[in-house]
Order: structure tokens, then sequence, then C-alpha cells
């Protein structure tokens, strides 16, 4: 069989560097002539971009393998990402797959699948061992070049502009799967974009596993707001938005720069994971409630109402009611857009699963219900303020929902709204515009508002 006739189906798992670097994979599997299938039975190559934030996404790397293994037990499983780097280090966990990539590996994607080919009459059991690239992520200096010169998505594109973290949070096994924080070259990121702008891509979200940190590894005045700058000023592009962000970045400076870069949209994820300065002191987090709240503050001083989302970890090892309480109060205080509550998962191998103090299932979810509770009331409250605003949509696929035609798009806030699309316009010729109006209630679904346009044509 030669190359040209093989088929890969790709799963990703995890976050929107895991889902740049599948497209990216997917992409040299696509160019070296491997012909890309659903995740379904009947494919050749089977990927599994696997991720390790928490033991639930754990437990689905280890089912997405173990999946992809009956579908086709002849298939090449081939393991990649966090969850294999993290298991061979920390775990010391059998991995079920072929080929087994560890991170900064995963450019030679196709190179390592010819190898396997070409041996694949050797002993399976000595083929895994002497084909399991998972290189010790500490060495992880350099940063691991991988591109994208289009995307399923027609009008946005997620870019990975950096990998790694040196940061240590005591819960987190992202520093171990990932090694330490390093950069990509802004000329290399501003080529991409270049690339996708071709092909009709308008919006550039740039991310990273630890975003704030780009540029400090590299020489020449490398930073993140001048890379903002280059991004935006890329032909084509009409928006630029930034990835999870720790508050460090959110200096004076650094707002007045962005605020003054008319494609940059307002709308900030800054990672808080507690209120408590107690918790925040355990969780290793480098920062206190009050110095999160300055950064919000220097957020709205130089944007209007900005949509703020977060990060919260309910039931972290020793939180008591009281810190929790902390926790609450300073939520109420922030007004977040959205807060994402994930409850505390022991992570074998990091700080906190040595902690004392481990909290029940139970008090994590009741933590956990308090606080959506809470996001529900601030998301609804931001979404009344925008819909007595002028809004910007960008529109990009065409839906229907209860039996009407939409097209849906986002707002420079980052709120899902939908057009409603009369019987005599194409969606095609409506994909990629950007349109003023208001967003108004209800919308089609529980997470869509409505947009209208103020003029259409
Ligand atoms: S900043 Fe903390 S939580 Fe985020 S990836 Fe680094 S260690 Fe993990």
């Amino acid at each position: 069989m030669t190359a040209r006739r093989r088929t890969a189906a790709l799963h990703n798992l995890g976050c929107k560097v895991n889902a740049y670097e599948t497209e990216s994979m997917q992409q040299q599997l696509e160019e070296a002539g491997y012909t890309i299938v659903p995740f379904a039975p009947g494919a050749d190559v089977y990927l599994v971009n696997t991720c390790t934030v928490t033991n639930i996404a754990d437990r689905k790397s280890r089912q997405m393998l173990h999946r992809a293994k009956k579908m086709n037990p002849s298939a090449i499983v081939v393991a990649v990402g966090c969850y294999v780097q993290a298991a061979m280090e920390k775990t010391g966990l059998a991995v079920e797959a072929d080929i087994i990539i560890g991170n900064n590996q995963k450019s030679r994607l196709v190179e390592i699948l010819d190898e396997f080919w070409e041996s694949r009459r050797a002993a399976a059991e000595e083929e895994q061992r002497s084909r399991t690239l998972v290189t010790q992520s500490s060495t992880h200096s350099q940063y691991e070049e991988m591109k994208l010169s289009r995307t399923s998505e027609h009008t946005r594109a997620y870019i990975k502009v950096q990998d790694g973290c040196s940061q240590y949070c005591t819960y987190c096994l992202i520093p171990f799967a990932r090694g330490k924080a390093r950069s990509r070259r802004s000329a290399d990121v501003v080529r991409e974009v270049r690339d996708l702008a071709r092909t009709g891509i308008q919006e550039i979200v740039l991310t990273g596993i630890h975003l704030s940190s780009y540029g400090k590894d590299l020489e020449g005045g490398e930073d993140l707001l001048r890379l903002i700058r280059e991004t935006a000023a890329t032909e084509g592009i009409e928006r630029v938005r930034l990835g999870s962000l720790e508050p460090g970045i959110i200096t004076e400076e650094f707002v007045r720069g962005i605020s003054g870069i008319k494609e940059f949209c307002p709308h900030f994820h800054l990672s808080l994971q507690s209120g408590s300065d107690t918790v925040l002191r355990r969780m290793n987090r480098r920062y206190t409630s009050s110095e999160f709240e300055e950064r919000c503050r220097l957020l709205r001083a130089f944007f209007d109402d900005p949509a703020l989302t977060t990060d919260v970890i309910t039931g972290f090892p020793g939180e008591t009611e009281e810190e929790f309480e902390q926790t609450r109060g300073f939520l109420e205080k922030i007004r977040f857009y959205e807060t994402h509550v994930f409850k505390y998962s022991k992570r074998e191998g990091t700080a906190a699963a040595r902690m004392s103090g481990q909290l029940t299932e139970k008090v994590k979810s009741e933590r956990s219900d308090v606080l959506l509770a809470m996001n529900e009331v601030n998301r609804k409250a931001y979404e009344e303020r925008l819909a007595k605003r002028p809004a910007e949509i960008l529109l990009e696929e065409e839906k229907t929902i209860g039996g009407e035609k939409y097209m849906i798009g986002h707002t420079r806030e980052y709120i899902r709204a939908a057009m409603p699309v009369s019987s005599d316009e194409t969606t095609a010729s409506l994909r990629g515009r950007i349109l003023k109006g208001r967003i108004s209630y209800p919308g089609p679904d529980e997470e869509t508002l409505i947009f209208t346009a103020d003029i259409r044509d």
C-alpha cells in the first residue's frame, strides 16, 4: 500500500493549543498523501492528541486510545501530547498505542509514521519500545515549529505562539508534560498569519500554554504587545484576540498599548483560580486577590465594559469555608462575564496531591454549584448591558435552529449571536462579513443571542 492511499483519523482532547497542534498534524498528514477520515472504524492510522489537565481528561485520553485500537486492531494508533508525556514521565502508566509521541516531537509525525510502516514486521513489543519518542519534557528548551496554512474554520484561526510553562502551580501537571516556557519567533507567527489571511481568515486568536510569558526567552525585544501589533497590522486581519492570560501581564503599559490597536477585541480570559490569598499562596499563584482586582480595574479603565472571563477551582486541598467565602465574595465584587468552575482534581506527582486536607467530592460539588449559580446571574447581567449598546459581528457559519435559517457569528466581546437569513439571501455571500448592529433577547437557543444589523447591504 502506498502512503497516498492510506487513511488517517484524528481526535483532539483538551485546550486550544492542542486543537491547533491537531490541525497542524492533520495538515502534515494531508500533505504526505493521507486521506483524512472520521474517527470511525476502518482507518489505517488513528491519532489521539491527549490531555492531562484533570483526571477526567486522563480517562478520556485512555478511552479514545482504547476505542481506536478496537475500531481497527491492525491500524496504527498514535498517542500524542500531554497525557502520554506525563504518563511516561510521572506515573509510568502503560499507554495503549503503537507509537507514542511526546511533546516537542509532533512536527516529525510523518517521518515517524514512515519509519513505522517500513519496520512494521518487527516484533510488536520491540516496536513500541523503539518508537516511544517521549523525550524528557524538562529538556524541551526549543520551541517546536508547527504551522497551519489553512484551517477548518472559515473566518477565525487559533495560532499557537508559545509552549510550556515554568510557573509550577502546585495543582498542575502541565509544566511536567510540556516543559519550560518557550516562545515562537514573531516573524514565523506573522508569516503564518499572512498565509491564513490569504485563505479568508479575518480573526486571529493568539494562544499558548502560558501566553503571558511570551517573548521572555527571546532576544531582540520581542514581547506580546509587539506580536499583537504585528499580527493586527497583517493585511486582511480585522480582529485579534488573546487566549488565556495570567494577571501579571496586565500592566498599564500593556493595556494602554492594546487599547490603541483597533483590531484588538475587548475579551480577556484572566485565570483567577481562587479569591482567597491563603489558597492562592498554597497554589503558588504568585499574585494576591487585590493585585488581581487592580488588573481588572485597569482593563475596565481602558476598555468600555470589556468581557472579562475567568477560571476558578473549588475544593483545593485545605480550602476552608472561610476561604471559599472569600472566593465567592471576590467573584461577586468583580462580576466576570463568565466563570469556568472546576472541581479540584488530584493529579499524582504534583505538590497539591501530597497536601493534607483533601476535600470530598461532595464538598467540591456543593461549592462548585454555588459559583455556577452566580455565574448565570453575572453572565445574563453582562449580556443585558451589551444589548444596550452598538455591537459588531463577524459572520461565520450557517445554522438552522428551530426550523429557521441563521448566520452565526461572534461579537468583538466573543458573544455568540445569530442573524436571521431571509429566503433571498445566500449564506455564502454573508460568511466573513463584519456588520454593525445590536444584540437582543431571546436568542434562538440557550447559548445564542439575536443579532440585528443596522445596514445589511
Ligand atoms: S500557569 Fe500554572 S496552571 Fe497554568 S499551565 Fe502553568 S503551572 Fe499550569
